[in-house]
């Protein structure tokens, strides 16, 4: 599915798509909270694309650290620590393999999505990122179970986090800025949700490719 330079192309496009999504991501945010999670996210990625081309990497480990430290170190808001903790445990779940395969890639959901709950104390129906990861995690895991192919499982995974997408609109926020809106929050998409399902879907599209 993935070796070093495809986890290095991976990043390049999730910046790109960020870079892209800026606008549309920070108005989301301007609905229901203080609209900059596309500037946050742009400042991350931008930073790890800067992190990656000036560096060399000898592992996919090595970029998704190099990845979740940029974040961390770089994005001031909720989300960038959130997405920072949850590079680095996808990081740490292949650490020092060469080639990442399906199995892997769920595992490093997994840990991943443990990161962002943890950290951030959510759940999933809070109207946060939890909303898009954690049904494409399970799209994965029953894909995986089917032995379906790496191509189509990812494909379910991305559809999976559309759809969780689509059920932040109808929730109120319980966790973030957003909850400070309470039932206002209701009737817009969570930007973090939509963030982890452009990441999501450019994985997808990039591993496939
Ligand atoms: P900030 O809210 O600090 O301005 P961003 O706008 O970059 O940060 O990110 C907001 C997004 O972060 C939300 O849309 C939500 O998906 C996610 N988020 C915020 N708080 C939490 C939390 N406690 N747990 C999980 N995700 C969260
Ligand atoms: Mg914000
Ligand atoms: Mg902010």
């Amino acid at each position: 599915m993935a070796n070093k330079d495809k986890v290095f192309d991976v990043i390049m496009a999730i910046s790109d798509i960020i870079e892209e999504k800026k606008l549309y991501l920070t108005q989301l945010d301007a609905a229901i909270g203080d609209g900059d999670h596309g500037l946050n996210m742009a400042k991350g990625f931008g930073a790890a694309r800067e992190k990656l081309e000036s560096g060399s990497f000898q592992t996919p480990s090595d970029i998704l650290k190099a990845v979740g430290m940029a974040l961390i170190s770089k994005v001031g808001g909720a989300a960038g620590p959130l997405y920072g903790t949850a590079f680095l445990n996808a990081s740490k779940v292949v650490a020092g393999k060469e080639e990442i395969g399906l199995a892997d890639f769920t595992a490093m959901l997994e840990s991943a999505l443990d990161g962002v709950k943890s950290r951030g104390k959510a759940v999933r129906g809070e109207k946060t990122m939890v909303d898009a990861l954690e049904p494409a995690l399970d799209a994965l895991k029953a894909a995986l179970d089917e032995g379906t192919a790496p191509e189509e499982a990812l494909n379910r995974a991305v559809k999976a986090a559309e759809e969780g997408v689509a059920f932040t609109k109808t929730i109120r926020a319980t966790k973030g800025r957003a909850s400070y809106l309470g039932d206002r929050s209701i009737g817009h998409e969570d930007p973090g949700a939509m963030s982890s399902y452009v990441i999501l879907k450019t994985i997808a599209e990039t591993c496939s490719r």
